[in-house]
């Protein structure tokens, strides 16, 4: 088989562009496929007339390519007849016969999209030049019309760890990894079946050198009746390939299973097309079926009424300023489920120097979830400990009321004594009954108090002037309960802003800590006639509220700072030592700090901060 004119048919037939490329970069001989598929001329032709073939992007590469003395492989784009140009693998070899010293390389393209295929027409164009079939660089073999194998090159036969005896006829499959072999045989036999040209990828190799991964092609020879009469192919290894898209797909799963778990979505949205990427996650958030194409307009189907203003005007500002996008807004599903979502995106330059939109979107809803029940439970426990408190305050709750009762009682004495005279005063008894309703308006203003303090109603945000709630939570505390002399010293700063907050809640922290100040005083000696407690309201350098009760106590012995605030910590023989960890907690639960701490002189300060309230900013974050 193996005659230099077998050797040039085979080469002429081979399913492949083959060339070769002297030292200078000339081309000194071009196959017949080379020609048919280019159009250019078949003859030896100077570096500039071959590379005219190659894409402008791609001739770079096969410069350095042919540049290296070992040669290599690359994908280049080469132009057909019809001036389109298609993706070909490309193998360059070194020569190594002696026949020319002038040649460098051989070159062999083997198209990877095999859309288009230039007709066979017989002709020899290899200009009797002799190519030396075992030079060119790719593993080459033909059958019969029958696809009985009957030749294989060295190359081929090293690759498959095989002898040319051993693969003759269907013995080649020993050479194809077991997984492969029926779908290459299936391949084959259709390709035999149909005399169509066609390619099948594999496993090539043996357990003792190891399988590559090939892709073999395939082309059949015709007379000129049309009948085939020959088979040709080429095996091409492409097991970097391969090897690059396994852990591409490895990380996509990897990225795929990590973007299940933390329940975040990825989106790319192409400025140029409009096309909008969503990945398998970004579906499952939005709950869409993985046939329908990604779009805005799905997006916004999905959106919450209420937020759907929020939504547009953050997609129109990325849009116009190329600002990113930080939304967290409501979908509402069509069975009425509400999911809180987050969007975040940016412009990233793209490979072609295109702006696209790429994003994340997070589901937020199991995170919101647990977090209002942590809510719910921090209310109740908040409840629970106010009713306590109430509890241990009962005593000077029964003596603010009692005090206007007996006001009452006294003008009402008085009142009937002015009425009773012979000459009824009625001006004196109308001041009287004035007095009467001032003190009646104020038990019935501690009740009402106290009624909304002792309620358990989920605690409820809004503005709310602090200083009006440190006014109206002094006579919930009352000092009577606690040693006498105590006087309590309001030090408030005017005009501070308000804060967004519930007011209940805001009154049992203040109570806790001035009842704390309280009993820390009250275990000082009874000697001193007055002691104050300073409560004091100020604005802070960033603009923030704060608030700080100062006592002139025994303060907090070192290191019970730091603990004071962990749950049932107390150094009281009675005491809960849940006070200031729910004071804590409230006070967190409004965006604000907690601190206590040592005065310069004697005794302690428990203070908190909590951010002004800005109308612009809880607009936005309404939902
Ligand atoms: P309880 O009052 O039931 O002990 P708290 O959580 O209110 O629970 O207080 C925890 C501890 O913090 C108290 O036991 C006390 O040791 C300390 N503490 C709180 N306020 C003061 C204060 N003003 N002066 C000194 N120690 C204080």
């Amino acid at each position: 088989m193996n005659t230099p004119d077998t050797v040039r048919h085979l080469i002429d037939r081979v399913p492949a562009l083959v060339w070769r490329v002297t030292s200078d970069g000339c081309g000194d001989y071009f196959n017949e496929r080379w020609h048919a598929f280019t159009g250019l001329p078949s003859g030896p032709c100077d570096v500039r007339k071959w590379q005219a073939a190659i894409h402008p992007a791609d001739v770079e590469d096969l410069r350095g390519l042919l540049a290296s003395p070992g040669g290599g492989t690359t994908e280049v784009r080469i132009r057909n007849t019809a001036g389109g140009y298609c993706w070909f693998v490309v193998k360059c070899g070194p020569h190594v016969g002696e026949d020319d010293a002038r040649a460098m390389h051989h070159v062999v393209a083997l198209e990877l999209d095999s859309e288009r295929r230039p007709g066979e027409d017989g002709k020899d164009v290899s200009n009797g030049v002799p190519v030396p079939w075992e030079n060119v660089p790719t593993m080459a073999w033909s059958t019969r019309a029958d696809g009985y194998l009957d030749y294989a090159n060295e190359r081929w036969l090293e690759c498959c760890d095989l002898t040319l005896e051993q693969a003759r006829g269907w013995g080649w499959r020993a050479g194809v990894h077991p997984d492969d072999r029926e779908g290459i045989t299936a391949t084959w036999l259709r390709l035999l079946e149909t005399g169509e040209e066609g390619y099948h990828e594999a496993r090539i190799g043996s357990e003792a050198i190891g399988w590559r991964w090939c892709v073999s092609k395939a082309s059949p020879a015709r007379d000129a009746s049309g009948r085939i009469v020959r088979w040709y192919g080429a095996l091409f290894d492409i097991s970097d390939r391969k090897l690059a898209e396994d852990a591409l797909r490895r990380s996509e799963a990897y990225l795929e299973d990590a973007q299940r778990l933390s329940h975040t979505g990825s989106f790319g949205l192409d400025p140029q097309t409009g096309t909008l990427y969503w990945s398998e996650e970004s579906y499952r958030i939005f709950e869409y079926p993985r046939s329908v194409t990604p779009a805005l307009a799905l997006v916004i189907a999905r959106t919450h009424p209420d937020d759907l203003g929020l939504v547009e005007r953050s997609l129109g500002r990325a849009n116009v300023q190329d600002e990113e996008i930080d939304v967290s807004f409501r979908l509402l599903m069509p069975d009425g489920r509400l999911k809180h979502v987050r969007i975040l995106a940016h412009r990233a330059l793209g490979e072609d120097g295109a702006r696209t939109l790429v994003g994340a979107v997070v589901d937020a809803t199991a995170a919101r979830q647990s977090e209002e029940r942590l809510h719910r439970t921090h209310a109740e426990l908040a409840h629970v400990t106010r009713v306590a408190t109430m509890g241990e305050l009962a005593a000077s709750i029964v003596h603010e009321v009692n005090q206007p009762l007996a006001a009452i009682v006294t003008n009402g004495g008085a009142c009937l004594r002015w009425l009773d005279r012979p000459e009824p005063d009625l001006a004196e008894a109308a001041l009287s009954v004035e007095r009467m309703v001032a003190d009646a308006r104020h038990a019935s203003d501690i009740v009402r108090q106290l009624r909304a303090f002792a309620s358990k109603k989920t605690p409820a945000s809004m503005p709310v002037d602090v200083n009006a709630v440190i006014r109206e939570t002094l006579p919930l505390i009352g000092m009577g309960q606690f040693r006498k002399g105590i006087v309590l010293e309001l030090q408030l700063a005017e005009k501070l802003p308000a804060v967004l907050a519930d007011r209940v809640q805001l009154q049992q922290v203040l109570i806790n800590l001035i009842s704390n100040a309280a009993q820390s005083v009250g275990e000082q000696s009874r000697d001193a006639a007055t002691v104050p407690i300073g409560i004091e309201s100020a604005l802070t350098a960033d603009g923030a509220v704060s608030v700080t009760v100062r006592d002139s106590g025994p303060g907090f012995p070192p290191d019970i700072a730091r603990r004071v605030f962990e749950p049932f910590f107390t150094t009281k023989p009675d005491g809960m030592g849940m006070g200031l960890s729910i004071c804590r907690s409230i006070i967190e639960a409004h965006g604000g700090r907690i601190h206590a701490c040592n005065n310069d002189g004697p005794g302690a300060q428990v203070g908190f901060v909590l951010p002004a309230h800005d109308p612009a900013q809880s607009e936005a974050s309404a939902c």
